[in-house]
């Protein structure tokens, strides 16, 4: 656990009793503060109150006086659609508002370093889509290479909750744009941005919000190396005003489609090749074909990001190369659930948005396509290039009516569950064809969560295939 500094005697309010929000007060009472806490569900009070937490109902007036912060959960919204009541109430108040990520980075340092030969760092990820993946695909390729690595963030353990770091370790952090927009302090020492497609726009008043929220990130700390995705123009527009020009090796250039070879630094993937350039020269390539826990341009920018990030550190490229193959994916995101007479099943349940399934249906040919959901806004038509590529739908979700209507040309039938939809869809494929669950919405309609729906999906297969 990282023991949170600053706050020594003082109360500090914790908003949200979450796995996050339990672990933040760990670590604030570690640090010296004594913690008031509260949770707008009743269970989840009553679980805190049994562990010896001190409740105290923020949005009452006058609950913040003498409160130094108030700590707040990723998933309780601090300013759009509209704050929640007790960070409204600490807005008035002008008591700081932060989360465990800015109490984080204000921790991290510590007196041991000074003993280190080399300083911990940190790198963190963001972007709409990939992080997950670059994270743990970063993470896997430090510790195949030796270096000591822990794993946190929006994945794995949570932040504070990391083993304090020995000397020469890495701290992989993915952040959420809840988490990037809110957090007080944010300076990790290399920071990518793998894209940005719209998301989550409720909750930053729109797209612009939403990069706002996610260019704090380079903005606020200043990291040492900024590692950008520039496929979109949002990427392109924050490489530009990070670049002091065009020799600037603090900036790695990132691409999924194109060729960058200008003066700076980059590394980008072109047919299934990745290419790294500096100063104008190819320093090397890796073979990304043959690459199989990465399959699609979607994984070739993710594994550009995390070859970029891992060649900041110093990793040479034959054994990031080699790292690369060992790879074993992660759940819910083109996992390969079986293959059985020629036909694959993949799970990306995580496509919970229109774009990253249109990318998943670009990383395959043939497929028996398992969609729907609880669809977000923006519509579909991110999806329509690529149903070419798409033999059979089989919709899912309350709404599968609905969806299958937007479909154009496609033969889609109305499944509803996920267990007539693997029933279907394994009895009609064919050798070489593949049947990918990819469901471009929200799983909340009939699950609780993506992985939810994604081991339904894996349930459903198994009993379709024993
Ligand atoms: P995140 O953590 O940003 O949600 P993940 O690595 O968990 O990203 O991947 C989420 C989904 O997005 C996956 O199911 C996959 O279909 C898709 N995806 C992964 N990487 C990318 C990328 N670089 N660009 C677009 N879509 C991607």
């Amino acid at each position: 656990m990282i023991a949170v500094k600053g706050f020594e005697n003082q109360t500090v309010a914790v908003l949200g009793l979450g796995r996050s929000g339990r672990a933040t007060i760990a670590a604030l009472v570690a640090g010296g503060a004594n913690v008031l806490a509260w949770d707008d569900s009743q269970p989840a009070r009553a679980q805190a109150e049994a562990e010896g937490i001190t409740l105290r109902d923020f949005s009452r007036d006058g609950a913040l006086d003498g409160v130094a912060a108030l700590i707040v959960s990723p998933g309780i919204p601090h300013l759009y659609p509209a704050p929640n009541p007790a960070i409204a109430q600490a807005l008035l108040a002008g008591i700081p508002v932060d989360n465990d990520i800015g109490l984080f980075f204000r921790s991290f340092g510590s007196a041991d370093f000074a003993a280190f030969d080399s300083p911990p760092k940190v790198i963190a990820v963001t972007g709409s889509n990939g992080k997950s993946t670059t994270s743990a695909l970063l993470h896997h390729i430090l510790l195949e290479c030796g270096r000591p690595s822990q794993l946190a963030g929006n994945i794995g353990t949570g932040v504070l909750s990391i083993t304090p770091p020995q000397d020469g370790e890495v701290i992989v952090l993915e952040l959420s744009s809840y988490q990037t927009e809110l957090a007080r302090a944010l300076t990790p020492d290399i920071a990518v941005f793998t894209n940005l497609t719209p998301d989550h726009l409720e909750r930053h008043g729109g797209q612009g919000g939403y990069f706002a929220a996610k260019r704090r990130l380079f903005a606020e700390g200043g990291p040492d190396r900024a590692i950008i995705g520039v496929d979109e123009v949002e990427g392109q527009f924050l490489a530009n005003q990070l670049s002091e020009g065009l020799h600037d090796d603090r900036l790695i250039s990132i691409s999924a489609n194109r060729k960058l070879a200008g003066e700076g630094w980059s590394v980008f993937a072109r047919k299934g090749f990745l290419s790294e350039y500096r100063k104008g020269r190819q320093m090397a390539s890796v073979d990304l074909r043959a690459v199989s826990g990465l399959p699609g341009t979607h994984n070739h920018q993710n594994a550009c990001a995390a070859y970029a990030a891992a060649r900041s550190l110093g990793i040479g490229p034959r054994q990031i190369e080699a790292a690369l193959h060992s790879y074993p994916g992660l759940p819910h995101r083109s996992q390969l659930v079986a293959e059985e007479n020629g036909i694959r099943f993949i799970n990306d349940s995580k496509a919970t948005n229109v774009d990253s399934a249109a990318k998943a249906l670009q990383a395959f040919d043939r497929i028996r396509w398992i969609c729907g959901g609880l669809q977000k806004e923006g519509g579909l038509d991110a999806l329509h290039p690529h149903l070419g590529r798409v033999v059979k739908a089989y919709v899912i979700g309350r709404e599968a009516t609905d969806f299958a209507r937007q479909l154009p040309g496609i033969d889609a039938e109305i499944c509803t569950t996920m267990a007539v939809a693997v029933a279907r869809a394994a009895a009609e494929a064919q050798s070489g064809e593949v049947v990918l669950l990819a469901p471009a919405c929200a799983s909340f309609d009939q699950y609780d969560n993506f992985e939810e729906r994604g081991a339904d999906f894996v349930a459903a297969v198994t009993g379709n295939l024993s």
